[in-house]
């Protein structure tokens, strides 16, 4: 297989295309951007001292909400809103019953030392079995959203986004954080207010892509109607500091063993947190003949923020066999 010389997206990611020194259109096109990068990054970091300088201590309760995996980007941009802003955060943690046992130890070990408060959120087993089943079986989402996640792991991250901004909303919580590594969001939606009428038609197609039966089962984890109009000024400024905060896999690793976090052993090499993964990484490779993650590890290895071995490593390995199993038997597939 032909793989970009520079970022590791492979031939069969669609509509790429290949310069006569072997590298791909999405590295050309990146090339004056990734030259502006660092002053861009110090320039959002000035941005979210500010931001947080304007909101801190202001709302009843929190400064933040963290939609919270127990995984190391999360872990790290958790420990960075305590430790460098001192922000009174609320954790999330959206249970999708594949939350592998370390991570949860780690969600305990974490939120104890960094002083937050938790809550988890678990939807009924048969709700997610039919919606992972679903996703298994079929890709309901547009092939853009296919390029950047497999369609497992859209519909769980839909239900995380959806509930961290509707307790924000009823808790008047005026940010919401998520750990996206630098390869999974860009710098320019680092810090963006949440566009309510954007939200609002996002939700719409994402009920709509799924079966009447679980629309119904469903419909109270989304943003309610009336919300847009009664809660219109609380819609919170969304944050993934890790855009623009220096990156580095191991001195994060190191970084959060000093407060209790462990990497996990028996997860696949994309994901410290969910046992699901291997799983959806294979179905999406089967089917759409390219790694759900390349996207987001190419953009990495673009960035100089991981290095192309390692990269080729996280991607061209096979997927934990055992973890296929796994997931394959809890969810009934064959
Ligand atoms: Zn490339």
């Amino acid at each position: 297989m032909i793989l970009c010389s520079r970022c590791i997206l492979p031939e069969t990611f669609p509509n790429i295309k290949f310069d006569s020194e072997g590298i791909c259109n999405h590295c050309r096109q990146d090339e004056s951007a990734l030259a502006k990068a660092p002053s861009k990054k110090a320039d959002y970091r000035q941005k979210l001292d500010e931001l947080i300088a304007s909101i801190k201590g202001n709302a009843p309760s929190y400064d933040a909400i963290m939609a919270y995996s127990g995984g190391k980007d999360s872990s790290y941009t958790l420990k960075l809103l305590r430790e460098r802003y001192n922000l009174r955060v609320l954790a999330l943690t959206f249970d999708n019953h594949f939350v592998s046992p370390t991570a949860f130890e780690n969600i305990r070990a974490v939120t104890d030392a960094l002083h937050v408060d938790h809550i988890s959120f678990k939807p009924p087993w048969p709700l997610m079995k039919s919606l992972f089943g679903l996703t298994a079986r079929d890709d309901i989402f547009s092939s853009a959203t296919l390029l950047r996640a497999s369609s497992m792991c859209t519909a769980c991250i839909g239900f995380v986004k959806s509930l961290t901004l509707k307790v924000a909303l009823e808790m008047t919580i005026p940010l919401t954080a998520f750990g996206w590594s630098p390869g999974q969001a860009p710098i320019q939606s680092a810090i963006m207010k949440t566009n309510a009428s954007l939200i609002g038609s996002n939700q719409k197609a994402l009920i709509k892509s799924l079966p009447d039966t679980l629309q119904a089962q469903m419909k109270s984890y989304f943003i309610p109607d009336d919300y847009y109009v009664t809660y219109k000024e609380r819609f919170p400024t969304n944050i993934h500091p890790l855009a623009f905060f220096p990156y580095d896999e191991e001195k994060i690793k190191r970084e959060l063993e000093s407060i209790g976090w462990k990497a996990p052993t028996n997860t696949d090499t994309n994901s410290t947190n969910c046992l699901l993964n291997a799983y959806a990484n294979q179905v999406h490779i089967e089917r759409l003949k390219f790694h759900p993650y390349v996207w987001e590890i190419a953009n990495m290895v673009r960035q100089g923020v991981m290095s192309r071995t390692e990269g080729m490593e996280k991607i061209y390995s096979p997927q934990n066999p055992e973890q296929i199993e796994y997931a394959r038997k809890k969810l009934d597939l064959t």
